[in-house]
Formats: structure tokens, C-alpha cells, sequence
């Protein structure tokens, strides 16, 4: 059997059309974009087109607003510590609960070692931020606000307009981390407030390795990493040639199934979500029903583990993933869906579903058929299960 990939906010296939792309810049044309003769100009040409073509995606009017680095991670350490050094005596960095380890561990590492002061904002039981709380936390100190645009787990999109200009009233900067949102839904830079955005080349189909900084033209960048002059000498090292043709590519096509996505993906995406909780009791959708993205789903099922619930899908051939960031051994749920206050009698059981536009009604079928087995095996064994009266308030005892 086939198996089934829905874990595409974790990382997504490199499409054939981006690898065919790649290919050349590993073989013919090796050169490299500085040098100066026939092998670089090649190069710096096909560089030229890979920019436009990630422009055209973005909606990003004018040309040298794009940084590429080695992936979101880096893009988005670019903005936060660049707005830090750009900002005169502003040491204030404003920021979510909610947001991706590439913003939160970094504004904790800022915090701890007294280098900026953070102010991060909750979010209510759907994932939407405390917009108050955002507002009391902007001020003459702010640096810089760091907001994604769509949330990896929930795909909860926050109204970054909105938060831009409220950023800008207060004389701070506005970075999002949009990894999410590109080529999943409609960005348009030229008329909107943000000051820069990152993303990252596998999350649409491009390269892993590979990503970029918006830098809105006037807004000024500090080099995180120095050295020669490449990228006008905001991001030094010879540029991941190969990628950066890959990550262009892969923004075209993006841009060309933008309409699928919002349609066809989403239905897909609504298919699974009313079929398993038709199926499933004790289950339910967590994240904004309202404003999220078409891709994703994340569904808790009450008083088990995701983990265990992953092998068994597994098991059946179906990728996806489970919030719960198990990496230090604690199975603490995960961070996202504690900011929203989800019980833990559920938190620990949620799974995110993330389509892309590889997936079909097969896939949907897949899983439908798949799932209320291995949730009804699992919950036979939970003493959770048995005794879910008691367990109401007190799920986590065993993992405190
Ligand atoms: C995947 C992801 C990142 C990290 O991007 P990399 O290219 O893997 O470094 C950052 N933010 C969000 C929201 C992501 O989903």
C-alpha cells in the first residue's frame, strides 16, 4: 500500500519539477555568481530569475528585498537580532506564546542573558492573540514585534496587518515568521506593513537548507553572518547556488496552485476533520475554525498518548505528527496547545493532520478507515479512558 504523508507543516516533498531545476547548477553550470567570466555570469542570471520568481510569490515590488539564508531558522534570527542592533536604545523585543523554537528559544536566550527584554503574548482557547495584552506590551522601548503569520499546529493565521500597523504606532519594527503561510495563501508585500518576513524552501516543495529574510527597502539589516560581500553584503558565504534555483522554482509553482490549495486541499483538509470527528467521540478540532489554513487539521482525541497513536498510524502507513515535543524526554504536550489552555486531558492526545497538494480523496479515505480502530485500541488500555470522571481534572499525574 501507499503510504500516506500528512505531515506536510513538519516538511514537504521536493517536487520533481524543483529537483529537475537543481540538477544543472550541480553539474554544467557549477560556477560561482562572483566570479567574473562566462561560468558566474550564467549563474548570476538563472540567481536573477530565482529571485523574481520568489518576488512574484511574495508580492515584494522592488529588487534586493530578499536575503536568502540557510532556511527560516536563520531568517528569523536575522530579523530579531539585526532589529536589536538597528534600534537605537530600543531593548524590547514583543512576541507570542505560540510562536515556532526558532523565535522562542532564541527571545529566551535574549532574556537570560539580559540582551533585550521580552514581553510574550497569550493567545485564548482558539489560538487568536490577546490583542490587549499586545497593545499594553508595545512602547517607546519596543525593538522589534515577532508574529508569525500562520501557526505550524493549529494553522491558526494571526491578522498581521493589523499588528504591523499597531507595531508601527509605537515605532517598532514588524518581522513575521510566515514559513507557514507562503504558498499556502495569498501574500502581497508592496501593499502591506511589514517590515520583514521569513520563510523556508521545504515547507512549499523547494530544497531543504534554503530560505530567505524579507528586508522591506529602507529597513535597515544587520548581517548576522559576516564575511565577503554576497547578498550586498547583508549575508556572506557563497550562496547554495542549487537551492536558491530549487526555492525559486518551487515559489512559481507555488503561486501557480495557490487556487488548488484553497479549494481542493481545504475540502480534503474538512473531509478528514468531519469524518473523524463523526467517527470519534471524545474527540474535537482545536485552533481558530474561522481563520486558519486551508492544509491543516489538528485534532485532540481525549485521555491517550499522540505518541502511541502515531506508531499505530504508523503502523497503516500514515505519516502525521502529534504537538507534543517529546524531544527532552518529558512528554510535556506541546507549547502551543498549552497556550490555548487545552485541557491535558486532550493536549496530550492531539494530532496534526498537514495536507498538501499531493494528497487526494484516497488519502482521506485512508486515514478515515484507519483512525477509529486504533482509537478505540488505545483507549481500551488508558486507565484514563476507564475512569475519564476522575481522570477530568487530573490527567497528568504520571507525567508531571
Ligand atoms: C519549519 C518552521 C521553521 C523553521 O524553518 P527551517 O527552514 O526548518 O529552519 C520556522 N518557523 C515555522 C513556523 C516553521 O514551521
Amino acid at each position: 500500500m501507499e503510504p500516506v504523508y500528512l505531515d506536510n507543516n513538519a516538511t514537504t516533498r521536493t517536487d520533481p519539477e524543483v529537483v529537475a531545476a537543481m540538477l544543472p547548477f550541480f553539474t554544467e553550470q557549477f560556477g560561482n555568481a562572483s566570479s567574473m567570466h562566462a561560468f558566474g555570469a550564467e549563474v548570476g542570471g538563472a540567481m536573477a530569475t530565482a529571485r523574481k520568481q520568489l518576488q512574484a510569490l511574495l508580492g515584494a515590488e522592488f529588487d534586493h528585498e530578499i536575503v536568502y539564508t540557510s532556511g527560516g531558522t536563520e531568517a528569523d534570527n536575522m530579523a530579531i537580532l539585526s532589529a536589536l542592533e538597528t534600534q537605537g536604545d530600543r531593548d524590547e523585543v514583543v512576541t507570542s506564546a505560540v510562536e515556532h523554537p526558532a523565535v522562542l528559544s532564541l527571545v529566551a536566550h535574549l532574556e537570560k542573558t539580559g540582551r533585550a527584554k521580552v514581553h510574550v503574548i497569550g493567545v485564548d482557547a482558539k489560538g487568536r492573540l490577546d490583542i490587549e495584552a499586545y497593545r499594553k506590551a508595545l512602547g517607546p522601548k519596543t525593538a522589534i514585534v515577532s508574529i508569525m503569520w500562520a501557526n505550524n499546529e493549529t494553522g491558526t493565521i494571526f491578522p498581521v496587518e493589523q499588528l504591523a500597523a499597531l507595531a508601527h504606532q509605537a515605532g517598532a519594527l514588524f518581522h513575521t515568521d510566515a514559513v507557514q503561510a507562503v504558498g499556502k495563501i495569498p501574500i502581497d508585500l508592496k501593499t502591506s506593513e511589514i517590515d520583514m518576513l521569513s520563510l523556508s524552501g521545504h515547507k512549499l516543495h523547494g530544497p531543504k537548507g534554503v530560505g530567505a529574510l524579507f528586508v522591506r527597502k529602507g529597513v535597515r539589516l544587520r548581517p548576522l553572518v559576516r564575511g565577503g560581500h554576497q547578498e550586498r553584503g547583508r549575508r556572506a558565504g557563497t550562496e547554495n547556488v542549487p537551492a536558491i534555483i530549487g526555492l525559486g522554482r518551487a515559489a512559481e509553482l507555488a503561486l501557480a496552485h495557490m487556487a488548488d490549495e484553497q479549494t481542493r486541499v481545504a475540502a480534503l483538509r474538512d473531509r478528514l476533520e468531519q469524518g473523524l470527528l463523526q467517527r470519534i467521540g471524545n474527540s474535537f478540532v482545536t485552533g481558530d475554525p474561522d481563520n486558519r489554513l486551508p492544509n491543516t487539521a489538528n485534532v485532540a482525541f481525549e485521555y491517550i498518548e499522540g505518541e502511541a497513536i502515531l506508531l499505530l498510524m504508523n503502523r497503516e502507513g500514515i505519516a502525521a505528527s502529534s504537538g507534543s515535543a517529546c524531544t527532552s524526554g518529558s512528554l510535556e504536550p506541546s507549547h502551543v496547545l498549552r497556550a490555548m489552555n487545552v485541557p491535558y486531558t486532550a493536549a496530550h492526545g492531539a494530532i496534526r493532520f498537514s495536507f498538501s497538494r499531493e494528497n487526494s480523496e484516497i488519502d482521506v479515505d485512508r486515514v478515515l478507515e484507519a483512525m477509529p480502530p486504533i482509537i478505540e485500541r488505545l483507549r481500551e488500555m488508558s486507565p484514563f479512558w476507564r475512569e475519564r470522571d476522575k481522570a477530568a481534572g487530573a490527567f497528568n499525574p504520571t507525567y508531571a
